[in-house]
Formats: C-alpha cells, structure tokens, sequence
C-alpha cells in the first residue's frame, strides 16, 4: 500500500489522501482549502489526482469522511461516474444545501457508510468508524490492503454529544495499525493542557446570557453545527423561550433523518425565512419545502412582539433584514462559532453594526477538534508502528506530544511498511 498526502502536512483544510494498491486507487477526502480565493474558480485547487480531472479506471472511488467545506469541497468537480463514499445522513445534508447555498453538493454515485460495516472495493477493505465531531455523520476510516493496515482519524473531538463514541474507541481500538493518520487542528492554539469544556456545559452559559437578556437574543452558529443547535434548543427549554430557525436549518435538521433532534414542526420551534431565502424559495419554486412548516412559521411583523420570549438562530446575512423589521430593541448575541473567524477584516462592518446596533455579544463555544490531552488518549489507544500528522498548522509540534511520530510532505509518495 502507498500514500501520497496531497494536501494537509501542512495545513488545516483542503485535505486530499490518495492510497494506491495494486495499482489500484481511492481518495480519502476532496476538500477546499481554507485560504482558496474566492475569486478563483474553485477547480483549479482540485489536487493532481488521475482520474480527478478525466475519468481513470483505476480510481475507484472518493471517500468522504463527514460533511465540512475543506473536506468534501472541491468532490463536486469530480467526474461523476466517480462513485462518492460518504455517510448517508451527510449525503442528505449536503444535498438540502443545496437550495440555499453554493456549498452544498449533490452527488451522482453514492456508496453509504456505516458504522463498522466494512466495504470491499478492490484492493481495498474499508472501515468506518462514526466519531463525535462539529460536524453530522462524521467518521474515521480505516484502510486494509496488500495485508498493511492504516487509520485515518478524519476530524473528530471527545468532548461534544457523541462523546461516547470516543470512549468506545479507546477502550476496543483496532489493532495492529501500522499507520495512524491524526488531525492536530488544535495544537499551536491555545494552552497543550487545556481542558475543552463539553456541549452539555455550555448549556448554564447560554441559559445565563438568555435571561439576562431583554429583547430577542441571537445565537450565532452553524446551521450545519448539530450538537450546537442541541444545545441551544436545550437553554431555551429552560428559559422558557421559543428557538427560531431559519428554513435552511429547519431543512439540514431534517436531513439527519434523525427525528429526536430539534425540527421546525416541533411546537417550541418557528421557522423565519429571511428575505434571501424567500426569494430562493421563489425562484427555485420550493414551495413544497416551505409549505412543511406551515404551521410553525413565524413572520416578519410578529417578530417584534415575540422578541423577549425567542431565541434567534443567527448569521451576519440576516443583520439587515432584521434592522429593517425594526426587532432588536434590547437584543445581545451570543457567538458560536471558532473564535478565529471574528478577528479576520471581513467581519469589521459585523462589529460596526452589533455596536451601531447596541447588541452585546458573548462568545460561547467549545472546539469541534479533539485537545491534545484527547488525541494523546486516541493515539496510545491506537498504538500505530507510524504516527503521521495531518490536518495541523503545526505538524512540528506532533513529536512533543506523540510517540512514533514521522513528517511528510504534500505530494510525496511513499510505503506503509
Ligand atoms: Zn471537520
């Protein structure tokens, strides 16, 4: 079995993994970088992969490992008689994506996965384990071929509402992994003895700011960041306030065809379509995506009335919409996503506004990545003859922290032995 780590020796997103045996092949991961330019059309960062850019047959399939922008990106460039192997639920969320935002993807050939059910393709025996991340539907692979076995981690955490998963892993991990693959996106950021606060105690925090808030509070997060929209839902039952959503998260929630997670025809949730997306709904005639919440729309002349009793699910798009309507009277927001993102330029005219606007903001949030504490547990656990990082800005660090450790570079061929 050989590897080549197109990207991600180096850096946080874009990850592309191409493993070769027999002269056979697949790809784990097919993601945008973080730094691409938006201007720049996005298929000329497509790694140099045969078979990515004209069909190959010895390309056998493209592997998702869960539903992030830098992970499954840049797949919808690929041919598509190229068959995509991704979770089912992360299918469909990508999929409702779709209709409401340049980052979705819908794709042609599709082989699910599911939790440690191993896949046979070629050369290749596939196994996926389902791990507690940031995102739905999440998974780490292993990959036996040739009588070689290696893990690739994917993204994943120990501290979110799947946490239980990592446990599990620790305690019955696969054996003899001759190379483990392990993301790093935390190391270099903040305290190597940090302990990351869990999904459930972030609960008290959001349920304090809530209350002390007069008007309607805005919660900055995710559509896409399930745990964090649980967790939230939960902090309003418990100040007695209504969660509203916007469609496009109402949709992502159903995609997870999970019906014990919040939906938008639940009694305590409304659904608020901001003017870009009634437009899309127009336009794109989804009526029969809107007309499912019926009965729990909320509009906007009733916002005002309902602020002091709801909780807003919000993004930046929405800001003007919702001066407009005129609501936000003793509004605060709480924020929710990586703290990172709020220090970049383009977020400046965001802040001008929270101020022009008087709203107070809160950052609650915890980390959708394993700490280092964690990934020392995962990688002992794993025991691997070779430790090769990945997904880090500071892939030099991994020999502080980890045993076995050996550093490649993106582009570089070379053996599992
Ligand atoms: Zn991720």
């Amino acid at each position: 079995m050989k590897v080549c780590i197109h990207r991600g020796t180096q850096e946080i997103g874009g990850t592309c993994i191409e493993i070769e045996s027999a002269g056979q092949r697949i790809v784990l991961d097919v993601g945008l970088p973080l730094n691409a330019d938006r201007d720049v059309d996005a298929r000329s960062f497509l790694p140099d992969v045969k078979g990515f850019a004209n069909p190959d047959d010895s390309l056998l399939a493209a592997l998702i490992s869960h539903p992030h922008q830098d992970h499954f990106g840049l797949a919808q460039f690929l041919p598509p008689q190229i068959p995509v192997i991704i979770g089912e639920a992360a299918h469909n969320i990508l999929r409702s994506a779709t209709f409401f935002t340049p980052s979705g993807a819908d794709f042609k050939r599709t082989i699910y996965l599911q939790d440690q059910e191993t896949i046979e393709i070629g050369p290749f025996e596939i196994t996926p384990y389902l791990v507690d991340h940031s995102a739905y539907d999440a998974y780490s692979i292993l990959i036996s071929a040739n009588g070689k076995r290696l893990f690739y981690s994917g993204d994943f955490r120990a501290h979110g509402r799947k946490a239980k998963l990592f446990q599990n892993m620790i305690n019955n991990p696969p054996k003899d992994i001759d190379v483990l693959l392990m993301e790093g996106t935390t190391i270099g950021r903040g305290n190597p003895e940090d302990k990351f606060q869990t999904e459930d105690e972030l609960i008290p925090e959001f349920v304090e700011y809530f209350d002390s808030t007069q008007g309607l509070c805005l919660a900055w997060c995710s559509g896409q960041n399930i745990d964090r929209l649980v967790t939230i839902y939960k902090a309003c039952k418990a100040v007695n306030r209504q969660f509203i959503i916007d469609l496009y998260t109402a949709e992502i929630l159903r995609a997870t065809g999970n019906p014990s997670l919040p939906q938008g025809h639940w009694k305590d949730i409304r659904v608020f379509l901001p003017k870009s997306q009634k437009y899309q709904v127009i336009e794109q005639k989804l009526f029969d995506i809107s007309n499912q919440y019926r009965n729990n729309r909320i509009y906007p002349e009733n916002l005002s009335r309902e602020a002091s009793n709801s909780v807003m699910l919000f993004r930046p798009s929405m800001s003007k919409d919702l001066e407009a309507i005129g609501c936000l009277d003793g509004a605060s927001l709480t924020y929710s996503i990586w703290e990172g993102y709020l220090e970049m330029d383009q977020q400046k005219p965001f802040l001008d506004w929270l101020e022009s606007n008087q709203i107070l903001m809160k950052k609650i949030h915890t980390s959708g990545h394993a700490s280092i504490s964690d990934l020392k547990d995962f990688s002992n656990a794993l025991n691997p003859k070779k430790l090769i990082p990945i997904h880090s800005f500071e892939t030099d660090q991994f020999p502080d922290f980890f045993k076995n450790v050996e550093l490649k570079e993106d582009g570089k061929w070379w053996e599992v032995e």
